[in-house]
């Protein structure tokens, strides 16, 4: 318990999760006195070990992630989903159609695999780097409430520290917004349990093997291979960078009420698909050693449901974050982008609020219509795709599987998810058309340190001594590239500004359009695909030589303007 704690500051956090600490980044940021409280004695460990996350919450969440270098694991260029109807016949249909083609990816990657404990604890470094403070094994237990309004929070102690605002960023328990009284306990159907296996293996083989693709298993219930669909999410097996992780998770509750025995169902599962399937029992299996096996301490926020989706996401002097107030997406289980986005919003509201002196629940509400009217989180927290592919199994209809397989984790997801992500693109360009540059040399940044492991230059990139002749051609190249893409995106700035406004109605038609074509294009660009990844192979490795070879400050984030 740390004894050096002030009594009271502008804003206090509770928990050093992924919204936690960025919504801690973006108050300090801002010159606001700002207390992150985490429970746990290491962050992210109360998380999970690892996991994918989405490239979009890395294009549209905290700039600070965006223009740093966190500890990413592996780039991945896409999923390979593997629906199993018959493993002792081997009868496997395999849907890998949504998958970047060389000579982009790997460089340019569809998201990141990272374990959570280096991801938070480097979002928790950069936020006291901005001034925030940071202290753990410390837990939050009550909340102060003066007239229907939270004033601050108390610790297990006994202590008080006031705020003028609380962002409660807990996670899936929920337990403070509760004791506000603006939500209720998660159900157990709406909570899913996870099993994680991390494994170690060589990196080459890691390589060979999975190269940048993470693998998805689906499978009818009686085959126990996996969770039943909708259930939580199934199974899915994460390649790092000299380590595997497995991970299967089931919500606690059935339909039906009823709980299952999960930790045994689990056991079955792992040991039928480490036996059972083909690629990890021949590929798999000899190379990958067990370093840790941690069962049912992580929980997974999956929605699906209206009752909890209608609730408040503030109240007077509260504002909740990511799984704190159920914003875990129910379409694609990728809580971290909605944490992000969300954390992003609650620290300006909070600004706000503090500047204009006014934190009541009124003031406050304007964070539930933002957050509600955000085109990603609106998507992701109620499109029904899990219902979908639970229907499909329970009918053990094969054609209604692969159908939402691939809508949700093949190449029909483009079509979902086009219409959100063009409006988060148009309004990202609104700010700062230089967000484009931005992204580019993200990319090359990322995939630069993944390579070296992070152990180079890592947080050097602006201080980096360059002595004439230490760049190549190349290098020179991609920095003019940069700086004149900069100058023209200035220069057309006004343009773009309004076509950004034109282009809105548009947006939302994308879905639509794209639902009603994706017979056309998918076949043309897996085509495209089987092309490019064989003849684009020079090329991919040449610019991955380019990459690695560069200097960090190549590929370092330019300041920009922050909202
Ligand atoms: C097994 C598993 C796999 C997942 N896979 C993915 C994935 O592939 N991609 C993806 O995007 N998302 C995934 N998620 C979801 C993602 O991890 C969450 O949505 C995300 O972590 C939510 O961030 P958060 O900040 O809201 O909460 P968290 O990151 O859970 O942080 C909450 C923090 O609050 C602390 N805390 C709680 N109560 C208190 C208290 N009273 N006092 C002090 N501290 C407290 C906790 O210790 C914790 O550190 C997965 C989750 C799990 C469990």
């Amino acid at each position: 318990m740390d004894c050096t704690l002030r009594e009271s500051y502008d804003v206090v956090v509770v928990g050093a999760g992924f919204g936690g600490t960025a919504a801690a980044h973006h108050t300090a940021r801002h010159g606001l006195s700002t207390l992150v409280i985490e429970r746990a004695e290491n962050i992210g460990e109360k998380i999970i070990s690892g996991l994918t996350i989405p490239i979009y919450g890395f294009l549209f969440g905290p700039g600070f992630i965006r223009d740093g270098t966190p500890p990413i694991e592996r780039p991945v260029d896409g999923i390979i989903n593997y629906i199993v109807t018959d493993i002792d016949r081997e009868e496997i249909v395999i849907d890998d159609t949504l998958r970047f083609p060389k000579p982009f990816a790997p460089i340019f990657s569809f998201g990141y695999n990272a374990y959570c404990a280096d991801f938070c604890q480097w979002q928790a470094d950069e936020a006291v780097r901005v001034g925030a403070e940071v202290v753990t094994k410390t837990v939050v237990s009550d909340l102060i409430i003066e007239g229907g309004s939270v004033r601050g929070v108390v610790l297990e102690d006994g202590r008080n520290i006031a705020a003028k605002i609380v962002i409660n960023a807990e996670g899936s328990q929920g337990l403070l917004s509760v004791k506000a009284g603006i939500r209720k306990k998660y159900p157990p159907r709406v909570i899913s349990l996870a099993d994680t296996y991390d494994y170690t293996m060589k990196k080459g083989d890691v390589d060979r093997i999975f190269g940048h693709s993470i693998r998805f298993l689906w499978a009818w219930d009686e085959q126990n291979m996996a969770p039943p669909l909708g259930y939580g999410n199934g199974l899915m097996v994460w390649p790092y960078g000299e380590s595997l992780h497995f991970m299967q998770d089931q919500c606690l509750a059935m339909d039906d009420g009823t709980v299952q025995n999960l930790k045994k169902r689990f056991e079955t599962y792992h040991k039928n698909v480490v036996e059972k399937l083909p690629w990890w029992r021949d590929d798999v299996e000899a190379k990958a050693e067990l370093r840790a096996h941690t069962w049912q301490c992580f929980e997974i926020f999956v929605g699906l449901d209206d009752e909890l989706r209608a609730m408040p996401l503030s109240t007077g002097g509260m504002l909740l974050v990511g799984d704190a107030g159920g914003l875990e997406s129910t379409e694609l289980c990728d809580g971290v982008p909605a944490a992000w986005f969300s954390a992003e919003i609650a620290g300006r509201v909070a600004r706000e609020a503090i500047e204009a002196g006014d934190v009541s629940e009124d003031f406050l509400s304007r964070y539930d219509r933002e957050i509600r009217n955000h085109p990603i989180i609106a998507w992701s927290i109620t499109a029904p795709h899990r219902y979908l592919l639970r229907n499909a199994q329970q009918d053990h209809d094969l054609g209604s599987l692969r159908k939402y397989v691939h809508a949700g984790w093949g190449f029909g997801a483009l079509a979902h998810t086009v219409s959100p992500l063009f409006r988060v693109f148009l309004s990202a360009i609104r700010q700062d058309p230089r967000v484009l540059t931005s992204w580019v040399r993200m990319f090359f940044r990322n995939y630069r340190h993944w390579h070296h492991s992070y152990s180079d230059d890592v947080s050097s990139c602006g201080d980096e001594v360059i002595r004439p002749g230490d760049r190549s051609v190349g290098e020179y190249i991609f920095i003019f590239l940069m700086w004149w893409s900069d100058l023209v995106l200035t220069v057309f700035w006004p343009v773009l500004w309004t076509m950004s406004y034109l282009f809105v109605p548009f947006a939302f038609l994308m879905k639509a359009i794209a639902g009603f074509m994706v017979w056309l294009y998918e076949p043309l660009y897996v085509r495209l695909l089987g092309r490019l990844d064989t003849s684009a192979v020079g090329m991919t490795e040449a610019l991955i030589r380019f990459t690695v070879k560069a200097r960090a400050a190549t590929f370092g984030a330019k300041k920009r303007r922050e909202p």
